[in-house]
């Protein structure tokens, strides 16, 4: 039996782990978190996400894991509402949902941990790669331990270690920003209807939700150009609900003032985003993060991670299944990987780019700002509008994935 080494229990690695092992490929996964709950990534799917688990034949776990569905969203400049738009924003399709990842990891390896080929190796991290004869054969690990393997698999994130040993370049765009994550008390404003809402003043910026687990809001505060984390990661509770408060409207700068004591301290994210030229070298494949970090501007990362694991399953499962298949071929169907998915990440990191240069278009020019604020019942329906068209390709994917395999 052809043997697959992983680095990384996220979604792409958990996901092309159990693909692989329910097609008959012996797997071992390597994570280096010692729970699910201790790395951070977003919640949100967009149908695209959702339509992958769904070719994955996996819909039936999210149905057994907290998950909540956004009702719509809502932007607000200098405390007046823009313009809202609800969910599904197409009625042909599911509507954005945010889905909590650490059971929706383990709910996997649960699944991938009923066949006797899957090996699960959890708290150690994988430390290089082992050569033979200039083709990768397997990794290390921090323990000492070696994997041996017919093909390593690097999604091991946006700072991969199997990218960097195995010596492949990332092109990075320029930072743009990163992110503090609050979590705090749930307001019923939210719990009746959750609204991703997006507020700005010009100078800061936020997004406010109701996350997948009971009880809890989600708020991504923005630091982009000048401002830095470690200036802003020192403020008190108080401080920061009188931060929020100051450029919300009056209904939720009630709820920071009344609720400041349940703001927990901020979880620091440093955005890296980019995409490596080339995805792989004899031995290796990079997959999802570790191949094409991606912004967390509209939620795009896990699930273009989900439909890269679709199409590299198509081309590695009949491969890897015949017992006499060579190196040289399976090093051959990589390339084939990466020219069928680049095409689409290349594309919403442009489009998510976008969405980031809108966001910051009012703020850089007051005197627009003032107008648009002014007129906004006359733009409005506009605004929205050309919103709307921006989102399709974010929600739907740009190529057509299908698991045919
Ligand atoms: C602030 C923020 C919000 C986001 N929100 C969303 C969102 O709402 N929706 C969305 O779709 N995307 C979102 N993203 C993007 C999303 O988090 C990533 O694109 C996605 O998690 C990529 O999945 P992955 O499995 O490739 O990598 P990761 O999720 O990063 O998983 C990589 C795993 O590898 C492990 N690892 C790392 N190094 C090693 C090693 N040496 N050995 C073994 N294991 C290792 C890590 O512990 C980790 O578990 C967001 C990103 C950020 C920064």
């Amino acid at each position: 039996m052809k043997k697959v080494a992983i680095a990384g229990g996220g979604p792409t690695g958990v996901t092309i782990a159990l693909m692989l092992v329910q097609r008959g490929i012996a797997v071992t996964l390597v994570e280096a978190a010692s729970d699910f709950h201790r790395v951070f990534r977003g919640e949100g799917l967009m149908p695209s996400g959702l339509d992958a688990l769904e070719e994955m034949g996996l819909s039936n776990i999210l149905e057994r894991i907290p998950h909540r569905q956004l009702n719509a969203w809502e932007f607000f400049l200098d405390k007046k509402s823009l313009f809202r738009v609800n969910e599904p924003i197409e009625l042909d399709c599911q509507p954005c949902t945010l889905v909590s990842q650490p059971p929706l990891l383990e709910a996997l390896i649960l699944e991938a941990q009923k066949y006797n080929h899957f090996e699960f190796i959890q708290g150690v991290a994988v430390k290089d790669l082992l050569w033979i004869n200039n083709r990768v054969a397997g990794m290390k690990l921090a323990d000492g331990r070696e994997i041996v393997a017919d093909l390593v698999i690097g999604a091991d994130g946006r700072n991969s270690v199997i990218r960097q040993r195995a010596g492949l370049k990332l092109e990075r765009q320029p930072k743009s920003m990163d992110v503090l994550w609050f979590k705090l008390a749930a307001s019923s404003l939210f719990t009746d209807e959750n609204v991703f809402t997006a507020i700005g003043d010009g100078e800061n910026a936020f997004a406010i939700f109701h996350g997948a687990e009971p009880g809890k809001l989600h708020l991504a505060w923005t630091l982009s150009g000048s401002q830095n984390i470690t200036n802003n990661s020192d403020k008190t509770k108080i401080e920061w609900a009188q931060i929020f408060a100051s450029i919300s409207p009056s209904w939720l700068a009630e709820h920071f003032i009344n609720y400041a004591d349940s703001i927990e301290k901020p979880i620091k994210l440093s955005v890296v985003v980019g995409i490596c030229p080339c995805w792989h070298t004899p031995g290796v494949l990079l997959l999802g993060d570790a191949a094409h970090p991606m912004s967390p501007i509209r939620a795009q990362g896990i699930n273009v991670a989900l439909r890269d694991v679709i199409v590299a399953t198509n081309y590695l499962v009949p491969l890897l299944l015949v017992e006499e298949a060579d190196n040289k071929a399976i090093d051959r169907v990589l390339s084939r990987i990466q020219k069928e998915r680049e095409p689409e990440i290349i594309r919403i990191q442009q489009l998510q780019e976008e969405e980031g240069r809108q966001n910051k278009l009012f703020p850089k020019n007051i005197f627009l700002r003032k107008l648009v604020i002014r007129l906004a019942h006359l733009l409005s329906k506009a605004i929205r509008q050309s919103w709307i068209q921006r989102q399709h390709k974010m929600r739907r994917g740009v190529t057509q994935v299908k698991l045919e395999v």
